[in-house]
């Protein structure tokens, strides 16, 4: 097997770039079925040349690389220990390589390990088969749509849908306001893998499985094919859209399981993956560990470009903005504008928002941009910094303090995703400022739009946590909060709600 180390770096390294043909097939019915026009379309337009970008130059696709979780068959009496051995030191190589971010960190200290490896990362499930080969499959979800799992108990009491019961009927009240209730924050479109039963446990771990499927397949079992039907038919008219900017494709796709499960529970888990979907396989010889066949896609067939035109394109109703910026220019933007950004960002995510709450920062906010992004960096030769992905975060999870440090520090712009809360929304309107939603996971597009590097503060907190100095050349993104009190994201949630309520009333 003196093959199998660097098959399963090859491994990584396409799941992490380079999407496979069942997602790219998804992503571009999307496209086709979004007006190119609305935001939605702006939107797929930024996502599919992101696609493109990442492939070409075998970029991250986004920048949060995920967890690896991996599912492995392996001949009778194969060495498992050593696999695993190889596999950790596959997951450190690509790490090293800038193809996945340092992702694993301490729980209780909040040392990043900056290779990847440590308690519980990567994810490893051996199983054993009767054959000569081995199957190692590959998936990497990232933190924002694993936020976005969620699973019930039933009989439950959903909002707007009413009552879920232990049957099918209920099944599906479920995954609708599974669907409803990620709405941009897990970058939408995305696709759920369901276990229905199990234990608390098991159920998720099944749910996972099923994002393991090929989204075009159909289900063995009738009544699991007619329930994945179903909900591709009906959750695409909740309006959430891509981003949960509206629109008319909010997933790609369904997989549902089903596990026995004790007569005391009934548990539906729903595991929420973004549109940067990235699963792969292969097939190893057993003996030399060479890769002899690929999952997912077939290297022969030439991939087909999500794009066939120059990708984003420009209205001329563009707002330019140039950092710093004054309180008056951005009174003056409203929700729905387009901005395209120039001048020194900072980025600031779960750590930085922390450290904030409570120390001063450690350059001048005045007037200034925060990006919620933990980017991809790659130190070079000459002691600086290269930003090689960098699309944005969830930004709800600092909700408890950007109203504060907005206040505090006289911040004017917060760019991030899936937008914030009541809080943030009225420190917006007290203080002047505006919230910005990027697209998720479009990393390369926006490392892109960073001209340089100009330094960081706090790398004590790893790279992805660090607040980087970054100089943005024309960063497009959407005011979805702005101060004047409103939010796109509240908007939509609402009118999603009511037509949450309206299929409820009309199918169960
Ligand atoms: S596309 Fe969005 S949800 Fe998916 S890994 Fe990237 S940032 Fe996270």
């Amino acid at each position: 097997m003196q093959r199998f180390f660097d098959s399963v770096v090859d491994l990584i390294i396409k799941t992490s770039t380079d999407l496979p043909p069942d997602v790219r097939a998804a992503m571009k019915h999307a496209v086709d079925t979004e007006d190119a026009a609305s935001r939605a379309g702006q939107a797929l337009s930024i996502i599919s040349q992101n696609i493109d970008q990442a492939a070409s130059i075998e970029g991250a696709i986004c920048q949060d690389t995920g967890m690896p979780t991996f599912e492995i068959k392996t001949p009778v009496g194969a060495n498992q220990i050593w696999m695993k051995k190889q596999i950790k030191e596959a997951i450190a190589e690509a790490t090293r390589r800038g193809k996945l971010r340092p992702n694993s960190v301490d729980s209780l200290t909040g040392e990043n390990s900056g290779n990847n490896l440590g308690p519980g990362t990567p994810v490893i499930h051996f199983e054993q088969w009767e054959r000569d080969d081995v199957e190692v499959k590959l998936l990497l979800k990232g933190g924002g749509c694993e936020n976005m799992n969620i699973q019930y108990s039933l009989p439950i009491e959903l909002p707007n849908l009413g009552r879920a019961d232990r049957t099918l009927e209920g099944v599906r009240k479920c995954l609708l306001h599974a669907v409803w209730n990620a709405q941009g924050k897990g970058c939408a479109p995305g696709a759920i893998g369901v276990c229905i039963g199990g234990d608390r446990t098991s159920g998720y771990v099944e749910a996972k499985q099923q994002l393991f499927r090929s989204l075009d397949d159909v289900n063995a079992d009738p009544r699991l094919a007619e329930l994945e039907a179903e909900i591709m038919g009906t959750v695409n008219t909740l309006g959430v859209g891509p981003m949960g900017f509206g629109g008319r494709i909010s997933l790609i796709g369904c997989k549902v399981g089903v596990q026995n499960r004790l007569p005391a529970s009934f548990f539906v888990s729903v595991a929420y993956d973004c549109w940067a979907f990235r699963r792969l396989g292969v097939v190893l010889d057993g003996s030399t560990g060479t890769i002899t066949q690929w999952l997912y896609r077939d290297p022969s067939v030439a991939t087909i470009p999500m794009m066939d035109q120059a990708g984003f394109k420009r209205t001329g109703r563009e707002v330019k903005l140039q950092a710093p910026i004054d309180e008056a220019t951005i009174r003056s933007l409203k929700v729905g504008d387009v901005v395209l950004i120039s001048g020194r960002a900072y980025t600031g995510r779960d750590a930085v928002h922390h450290h904030l709450s409570s120390h001063a920062p450690p350059v001048d906010l005045s007037g200034g941009v925060i990006y919620h992004c933990g980017p991809v960096v790659a130190k070079q030769a000459d002691g600086g910094w290269k930003v090689t992905a960098a699309g944005p975060t969830t930004s709800i999870r600092e909700e408890p303090y950007q109203a504060d440090i907005i206040g505090k520090y006289g911040v004017r712009v917060v760019i991030g995703k899936g937008g914030m809360g009541g809080k943030t929304l009225a420190g917006l309107q007290q203080h002047g400022a505006v919230y910005l939603n990027a697209i998720g996971g479009a990393a390369q597009f926006y490392a892109k739009c960073i001209e340089r590097v100009d330094g960081v503060s706090l790398l004590e907190f790893g790279t992805p946590e660090a607040m980087w100095h970054l100089q943005l050349q024309e960063f497009p993104a959407i005011v979805t909060m702005d101060a004047h009190g409103n939010s796109l994201h509240r908007d939509l949630e609402q009118e999603s709600a009511q037509k949450l309520g309206e299929l409820a009333g009309a199918r169960f």
